[in-house]
């Protein structure tokens, strides 16, 4: 890919992390001006709103359209912020750039449809405008790589990406999975690529917005894009995950930014390893624990008992072993799956007796 830096005016990209805030939907011209207003007033320089909604099913609120474009021009006239905002159709790039926005994105689900991204790039052929691409819902590198290969064929040179997180079908603290190792990977290969991380969308509740900031800065990527409404419990969508631009506020001034070229052997950072292990293991655990409910089906419908005595033992044998390769004392390792045992057993006997 051919790139060139964002060169967005007013703001310099080599200063971490560069901001992007504003409501997930424009709602009303109040709600639009008010959060801009108060934004603008702590200092954030490029403000989002989305415009056209994609809804996974009919009947929510699909966005304002059009109605709401004269409220983003104002933002920018008052405010002197930059405006940004999601683009899914030519007919949206059209309205946009008419509109004067200085920045567009490419939501989730139309970054994994090849035929949309074509027609969109198709629309922006030979126009300069920076954009930035989500990551598809599904964790699929190339198809994201792709997705963005599209626009720079068509001459966006201003690219950029947005770690927005993956969809997955087990439940996990997170609404969309981070898998960190994906937005990384995408470093590697593109090193000029600016990487924005999307927090709101991956953690998918507020109080894991701060936490996920500070991990996409300790990982070194360029930018932030937050969600913020003036009265995030009112929302008309993502209400949950949205905060008010004082909590903005606040989570930006508590980001710790590291120098990428400083020892990382701190013991804060080996605490957010820490962190990290815990999550993953929490994750995991509720995967097994599904996969113990569906064995609990099975045994219903098969009128086969829930302990299976054998398998219980054979369980805690080789785990132990296993745990002792690994230089865990093998105690400990049966104590973990004792407990573990026990849950599962729990869980099916919910089954059971439904
Ligand atoms: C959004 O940014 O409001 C949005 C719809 O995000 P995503 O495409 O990541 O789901
Ligand atoms: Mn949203």
């Amino acid at each position: 890919m051919e790139l060139e830096k964002l060169n967005l005016p007013g703001i310099d990209s080599s200063k971490r992390p560069m901001v992007i805030a504003g409501p997930c939907s424009a709602e009303t011209e109040e709600q639009v001006l008010s959060t801009a207003h108060s934004l603008a007033a702590k200092g954030i320089k490029i403000f989002r709103a989305g415009i056209w909604k994609p809804r996974t099913k009919p009947g929510g609120f699909e966005g304002i359209g059009e109605q709401g474009l004269p409220w983003m021009k104002r933002v920018k006239e008052e405010t002197g912020m930059l405006i940004a905002t999601e683009v899914a159709t030519p007919k949206h790039v059209e309205l946009a750039l008419s509109a004067g926005f200085d920045l567009l994105w490419i939501g989730a689900r139309t970054s994994a449809n090849p035929f949309a991204m074509q027609d969109l790039a198709d629309s922006l052929n030979g126009v300069d405008i920076p954009v930035l691409v989500k990551n598809p819902v599904n964790p699929d590198l190339e198809l994201w790589i792709g997705a963005m290969e599209r626009l720079n064929n068509a001459g966006i040179k201003r690219l950029g990406a947005i770690h927005r997180g993956f969809s997955s079908y087990d439940k996990t603290m997170y609404r969309n999975l981070p898998q960190w190792h994906i937005p990384i990977e995408l470093r590697r290969r593109y090193p000029e690529l600016p990487i924005f991380s999307d927090p709101s969308h991956i953690g998918g509740k507020r109080e894991l917005v701060a936490p996920l900031c500070q991990q996409a800065m300790d990982l070194n990527l360029d930018g932030l894009i937050i969600e913020s409404h003036c009265n995030p419990d009112a929302a008309w969508s993502d209400a949950k995950q949205q905060v008010t631009p004082d909590i903005l506020d606040y989570i930006l001034n508590l980001l710790v930014i590291r120098n990428e070229k400083q020892s990382t052997e701190n013991l804060a950072e080996l605490r957010k390893q820490i962190d990290e292990c815990d999550n993953q293991i929490i994750d995991i655990l509720s995967k097994r624990m599904r996969v113990a409910r569906e064995i609990g089906q099975y045994k219903k419908e098969h009128n086969m008992t829930i302990l299976q005595t054998g398998r219980y033992s054979e369980i805690l044998e080789k785990r132990g072993a296993q745990g002792a390769l690994c230089g865990i004392g093998s105690n400990c390792v049966k104590n973990i799956f004792e407990a573990i045992h026990e849950e599962s057993v729990n869980q099916q006997m919910e089954i059971i007796n439904k």
